[in-house]
């Protein structure tokens, strides 16, 4: 039988990358450009530059991938490309490229969703490798435990309720001086420490949860990093990565396996930049190994972002008939198991009234009333703030269907900080951030991420 070849673009965070796959299951090549070089400088990924960066880098990196496959444009299948969760700006680089790379050589286009393609690393890791099995998926954006029932079919078990495992990494590194990402760091300044040498908590939840909060040990760690420089005592940098780590893995493997005996499940996947870590592997091989249970865990270099996890998971979508058409869309908040398939914007704006309907009796919206009833007395203000929030709920509409400028962006900006020298308004904006926090948590990132941005003066 002929072999189904998919070229794979993945470019939704600071790796640019292409690959192409055959039958879900073996890589032909597999190219990846970083970038992380360029973002360490400011301890994180800076959206900007992540998109400018891709735009050099992706075709080259197309090339080359095909280059080293033997194959050609022509020789394809299908091309995929990952449309979601990720940076707008970044994904629509690789949307543009995929859409038209399937245009100009008349191939099928195949929208992936990011965490699924990190899932799917498990397929290119063992090739007898299927559902149903239990999948804990820890990178920089998400901590998801899945219980993935057949090829594109998924039950999200329990995810983070606030920082993501691999970004507590992170954060963790940075006030230990680790430079950006600071997961493989950690791991490797952890194996001089001692994990037992200062007690992290372990936040579990409740009993039965499979959810997951990592921020109370980024605090505690935080504090206790502060309480000994306050009293002027030494800190052992490595007892501290060791026994954050391991109060992170200790209960990343306890709910795993404790959702595969529960749900019946004797598989037990990883996925995610974090599953490259050396303790959480051996941890929850060893957990697998007293249970009975069957583990897989993808190289890590297929844990972190790449192309061929995509070019896998798009096989599945591609033979279920999951094809978009050339208006395919970036979704930067894509939910696991959601397609991307003819979602429209009027989604967005039913989110935007179901905001309405859960502030409208909130003590957030209601001091920040107050606040802008107040502005009145100075009407000349009032209505620059009110011109200003209507270019800004305009601008974030825009952004949605990324159809909007930088010069909006930066307009907004510097006219929020002009308006915020005004003590009047600066009440008001505090309460307004109040209430876009609120709508945030509501959204859960989705819609009002964006007028954070704006009202953070991003
Ligand atoms: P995302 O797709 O969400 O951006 P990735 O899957 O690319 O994330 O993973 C990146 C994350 O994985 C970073 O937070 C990084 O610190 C973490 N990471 C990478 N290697 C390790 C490791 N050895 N130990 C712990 N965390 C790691
Ligand atoms: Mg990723």
């Amino acid at each position: 039988m002929k072999d189904v070849l998919i070229l794979a673009i993945e470019s939704s965070c600071d790796e640019t990358a292409a690959a192409v796959v055959a039958n879900g299951r073996r890589v032909l090549s597999n190219v990846i450009s970083s970038q992380i070089a360029l973002h360490k400088v400011y301890g994180g990924v800076v959206p900007e530059i992540a998109s400018r960066e891709h735009i050099k880098a992706i075709d080259k990196v197309i090339d080359e991938a095909l280059l080293k496959s033997g194959k050609t444009l022509e020789d394809m299948d299908a091309v995929a490309v990952t449309c979601g969760p990720g940076l707008v700006g970044a994904l629509l680089v690789g949307i543009s490229e995929a859409k038209a790379l399937a245009f100009a050589a008349g191939k099928p286009l195949v929208p992936v969703h990011h965490i699924e393609g990190h899932i799917a690393a498990n397929y290119i890791e063992n090739a007898v490798w299927k559902p149903p099995f239990i999948c804990l998926v820890a990178s920089g954006g998400h901590t998801h435990l899945v219980h993935i029932k057949d090829y594109g079919s998924f039950e999200i078990m329990g995810k983070t309720r606030d920082d993501a495992a691999g970004e507590a990494y992170d954060k963790v590194a940075r006030v230990l001086d680790i430079p950006y990402p600071g997961g493989p760091g950690i791991d490797a300044l952890a194996k001089e420490g001692d994990p037992d040498a200062i007690a992290f908590p372990r936040v579990r939840l409740e009993a039965d949860s499979y959810d997951f909060s990592f921020s109370g040990i980024k605090s505690a760690v935080i504090n206790y990093l502060n309480n000994a420089k306050r009293k002027g005592e030494e800190v052992n940098r490595a007892d501290v990565a060791a026994s954050f780590q391991k109060a992170v893995v200790d209960v990343l493997t306890e709910k795993s396996v404790r959702a595969c005996r529960n749900a019946g499940v004797n598989r037990l996947a990883l996925a995610g930049g974090v599953s490259a870590n050396s303790c959480l592997r051996e941890s929850i091989r060893l957990e697998c190994e007293k249970y009975g249970i069957e583990m897989c865990v993808p190289a890590p270099s297929l844990c972190t972002d790449n192309a061929a996890m995509i070019g896998s998971a798009a096989y599945y979508e591609f033979i279920n008939g999951n094809i978009a058409g050339p208006d395919l869309n970036a979704y930067p908040s894509l939910k696991l198991g959601e397609k991307c398939i003819n979602k429209k914007t009027d989604d967005v704006l039913g989110l935007a009234d179901a905001i309405s309907d859960k502030i409208m009796n909130n003590t957030e919206y209601v001091r920040y009333k107050a606040a802008m009833d107040n502005l009145k007395n100075t009407p000349e203000l009032y209505e620059r703030v009110q011109n200003f929030k209507k270019r800004m709920f305009e601008f974030m509409l825009a952004r949605q269907e990324n159809r909007h400028t930088f010069d909006e962006e930066k307009y907004l900006s510097q006219e929020y900080f002009k308006i915020l020298l005004n003590e009047d308004a600066k009440i008001y904006f505090e309460n307004g951030l109040s209430l876009i926090k609120l709508f945030e948590e509501i959204l859960n990132r989705a819609l009002c991420k964006c007028m954070l941005d704006v009202f953070a003066g991003d």
